[in-house]
């Protein structure tokens, strides 16, 4: 791929057209090297060697870096590229949504505040998997109330250090770096009193446990900061800008992950969809009732990416795209279960290990990324501007 193809092709308004058909032309030239070679979901340590492997192919080749901006090792483009790779790579079932998503939550935070050396350094290790970050927003007390964060940071000399405890920090127990908010002012401050830093996951005094789940997706840990140090450098955006950069990053997780996700979805649906004996009017409908959740996910979804390429990072209407989300999660696996009854509570095989493990973990969509509760509060009060109960 060459940029003066693609100014071609973008003048023509061909751009994601253009990228899409070079793409797949590489992935099916690569497909050998791109999937993973355990059955179906693999162990944690599998998936994330697998995706590391994955993203080093495709940054080496270049299309990891399509969709960045240049001066952070990027080679530009519109973000629409980003969420053409995921749904290529989800919708094969090359590698799995959840861990592959989180570049795509935290980098776009990291351009755009962190200082400009610090965010060249960084993104290129993300974007080709040798690095792996993690998010330090919610902790005991605090989840939908984040603005209640009790974590602190106080000054020292040309440092900050933290104290305080994270919870359900995902693949911290694998990650090098952290977005940690913490509050650098009083315990009045509320959200205003929020600061945000980009920590190294080997700093002294961090301590990191990892967390069962009914899933059995060795993902989650309690994440420990004892006296932490950390660099000035290392602050995203002004001291008492975490709120600021913690929304940014909640609202570009409506982004290309969304796509992406849409993609792997549609990949489990159309497999279970072969396995449907002709005339199980039953499993028919089921199938109809998820592919049309997936349908109105994709096309609101579709409505975001482009305001998202555009510069516009979404607002309150984004809780939309969550909500459809969650529902489109839970229809797909709630329909593979019904349709795989017995399978996926008791059978050995790997595939019902997987549905097992999906279904169980598409229960947490309505959970991650903002509660479904507050995402219908939000539209109900910033979106559509009804009157809150009592007034
Ligand atoms: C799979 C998964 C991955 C996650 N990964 C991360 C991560 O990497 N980093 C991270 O920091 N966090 C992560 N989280 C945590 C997630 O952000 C929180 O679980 C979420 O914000 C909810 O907070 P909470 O669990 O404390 O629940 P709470 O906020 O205590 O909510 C409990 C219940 O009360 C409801 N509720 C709360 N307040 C209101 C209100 N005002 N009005 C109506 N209902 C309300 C909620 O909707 C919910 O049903 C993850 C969670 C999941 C499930």
């Amino acid at each position: 791929m060459t940029r003066a193809a693609l100014a071609d092709a973008t003048r023509d308004g061909q751009a994601t057209l253009w990228f899409r058909a070079r793409l797949t032309d590489w992935i099916d030239e690569h497909l050998d090297e791109l999937t993973p070679d355990y059955p179906d979901h693999g162990t944690t340590e599998q998936l994330l060697a697998h995706q590391r492997q994955v993203q080093r192919l495709l940054f080496d080749a270049g299309w990891m870096r399509w969709g960045w901006p240049e001066d952070v090792g990027g080679l530009g483009g519109t973000p629409l590229f980003r969420a053409v790779l995921g749904e290529e790579l989800t919708g094969r079932g090359l590698v799995h949504s959840a861990a592959y998503s989180m570049p795509e939550v935290l980098a776009p935070a990291v351009v755009r505040f962190a200082d400009s050396a610090l965010a060249a350094a960084a993104l290129p290790p993300l974007l080709r998997g040798d690095d792996l970050w993690c998010q330090g927003f919610s902790e005991p007390d605090a989840g939908s109330d984040l603005g209640s964060l009790r974590t602190t940071a106080r000054p020292d000399g040309d440092d900050w250090v933290i104290s305080g405890q994270k919870l359900w920090t995902s693949w911290a127990h694998h990650a090098s770096h952290c977005i940690v908010l913490a509050r650098t002012e009083g315990p009045e401050s509320g959200s205003r009193g929020i600061t945000a830093f980009f920590v190294d996951m080997g700093s002294p005094g961090l301590h990191v446990r990892p967390l069962d789940t009914m899933a059995d997706v060795d993902e989650f840990c309690e994440t420990f900061f004892d006296n932490v140090r950390v660099p000035t450098w290392s602050m995203l955006g002004a001291r008492g800008q975490g709120w600021e950069v913690a929304q940014h990053i909640l609202a570009c997780e409506r982004g290309p992950i969304f796509w992406q996700r849409g993609g792997w979805l549609l990949h489990h649906l159309g497999e279970v969809a072969t396995l449907v004996e002709p005339g199980d009017h039953e499993a028919e409908r089921l199938l109809g009732k998820a592919f049309a959740a997936v349908f109105a996910l994709r096309a609101r979804s579709r409505l975001t990416q482009h305001r998202f390429a555009e510069g516009n990072v979404s607002g309150p209407d984004s809780s939309v795209d969550k909500i459809l989300i969650a529902a489109a999660d839970q229809a797909v696996f709630d329909a593979s279960r019904l349709i795989l009854a017995g399978s996926v509570e008791l059978d050995d095989t790997s595939r019902a290990d997987r549905f097992r493990k999906e279904w169980l973990y598409s229960r947490a969509a309505t959970i991650y990324g903002g509660t479904s509760e507050i995402q219908r509060d939000i539209i109900a009060g910033r979106v559509l501007d009804l009157p809150r109960p009592g007034r």
